[in-house]
């Protein structure tokens, strides 16, 4: 069996600049309905399927809220 990459962003520390979504490759991330505790719409991941485990959100994050595991 494949190991899914795993993709943890953590939804109160995102301000919602919308970098991680452009720059995804696969189109994977999502930005929530929900707010955090600052008012920001976080982004959360989508179908997480099609997320290869890149990292390139991670690299793009100003506010480096978000892990990559693979
Ligand atoms: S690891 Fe790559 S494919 Fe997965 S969500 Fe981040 S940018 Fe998209
Ligand atoms: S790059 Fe970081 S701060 Fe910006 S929307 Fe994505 S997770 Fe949030």
């Amino acid at each position: 069996m494949i190991a899914m990459p795993k993709v943890i962003i953590d939804a109160e520390r995102c301000k919602s600049c919308l970098l991680c979504v452009e720059f995804c490759p696969r189109g994977v991330l999502e930005v929530s309905e929900e707010t955090n505790e600052r008012g920001f719409h976080p982004v959360v991941m989508g179908d997480e399927e099609r997320c290869t485990g890149c990292g390139i959100c991670a690299l793009m994050c100003p506010s480096v809220c978000i892990e990559v595991h693979r």
